[in-house]
Formats: structure tokens, sequence, C-alpha cells
């Protein structure tokens, strides 16, 4: 029999609510199955990080040339770097009847949202938006600048929460991972009966 595909899914929000840290939560469980679409960026690395873990660092010329050979399923230009997802890992896991994961903005979701109309998405949204901005200010590892300007985008991402098909509170980290978990399971009941 032939493998049914797996299921794309996409989890999406705005900056600074907690998605990367959900997405870890998501992928140190055990429970997990999905694959992590590693992304490729062009954004300086932070401490901590490993290229090919955390994402794939590209220079601009280099990401360019990838936009140009149309290696990315979306790719968008976030704070003055571009950020994308590689086309080629995304495809194979679906087509081997894995579902593979991808933690994205919203911009980047939307294109994915055109081209893959069947993909699950998942809009992950603070309590309130003063959260938000806590968080953008807690992290410290960005400059006044960058903050503000991503207040700025976190508040026009607010707005695109209707587009989603579920819409999680990220109150509570693990509680938010075991959310996102039921979906994922319960789609796949629902989609068994199409
Ligand atoms: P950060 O610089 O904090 O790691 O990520 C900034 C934003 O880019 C986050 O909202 C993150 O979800 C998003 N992002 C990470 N990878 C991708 C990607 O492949 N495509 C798009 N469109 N956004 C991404």
């Amino acid at each position: 029999m032939i493998n049914p595909q797996g299921l794309m899914i996409v989890l999406s929000g705005p900056s600074g609510v907690g998605k990367g840290t959900v997405r870890k939560a998501i992928f140190d469980h055990p429970d997990t199955e999905f694959e992590y679409s590693i992304s490729m960026t062009t954004r300086n690395m932070r401490e901590g990080e490993v290229d090919g873990v955390d994402y794939f660092f590209k220079s601009k010329k280099e990401f360019e040339q990838l936009i140009a050979d149309d290696k990315f399923i979306e790719y968008a230009q976030y704070v003055d770097n571009y950020y994308g997802t590689p086309v080629d890992y995304c495809i194979e896991t679906i087509n081997d009847g894995r579902d593979i994961f991808l933690e994205i903005e919203v911009e980047g979701a939307k294109q994915v949202r055109e081209k893959f109309p069947n993909a699950l998405f998942i809009f992950l949204a603070p309590p309130t938006l003063g959260h938000l901005e806590d968080r953008l200010i807690g992290r410290g590892t960005e400059s006044d600048d960058i903050i503000k300007n991503r207040i700025e985008t976190a508040k026009k991402e607010l707005e695109m929460m209707s587009l989603y098909d579920y819409v999680v509170i990220n109150d509570e980290v693990d509680a938010a991972r075991q959310t996102i978990q039921s979906i994922v399971t319960a789609e796949h009941h629902n989609r068994k009966r199409i």
C-alpha cells in the first residue's frame, strides 16, 4: 500500500509569543513523531545557536541565489533579514508519510497556505498584547530599534489570527504543547474520513 501523505503542520504567530519555546517543548517530548523543518536565515547567529540545528545560516547572496533557484516553499523578509523554509526536506518528508512541522512568521504562513491549502495552520497567541511587549523587551538579545520594530510587526501579525484553523493561547508552555499535539492527533483522525 502507498503511504498516505504526512501532514504539513504550520505553527505561526507574532514574534515574542514564544513559538520557539513551544516548538522546543514539542520536540523535547518523547511522544513527538513530527519531523522539524530547519529554516534558513541571513540573521546573525545568537549565542548558543548551532548552524544546521537551529537554522542553516546563510549570507544574503547565498539566500538570494536559493530564491532564484526556487528552493523555498516560502520565504519572508523579517526585520531586515531573510527567513525561509527549504522545499526538498519538506516534500520528501510528507511524501514519505511523515508529518513535517514548520515554525514560521505570519507572512510565510500565508504563502504556505496558498501553495498547500491542506496544511494544518495553528496560530499561537499571547494572553494579551502586554505579555508580548514584555517578552520582546525582556529577551535582551536585540537593540531598542529592533524591539520597537518587532512590537509594531507583532501588532499587525495579531490581526491575521482569524485566517488560521486553530488558535492556541500560550499561557503555559507545556499546556500549549499538549494542545497542539491533541490538535494534530484529532486532525489525523478527521482526515482519514475524507
Ligand atoms: P528569530 O530571529 O527570533 O529566530 O525568528 C524571527 C521570526 O522568524 C520568528 O517569528 C520565526 O518564527 C520566524 N521564522 C523562522 N524561520 C522561518 C522561516 O523559515 N520562514 C519564515 N517565514 N519565518 C521564519
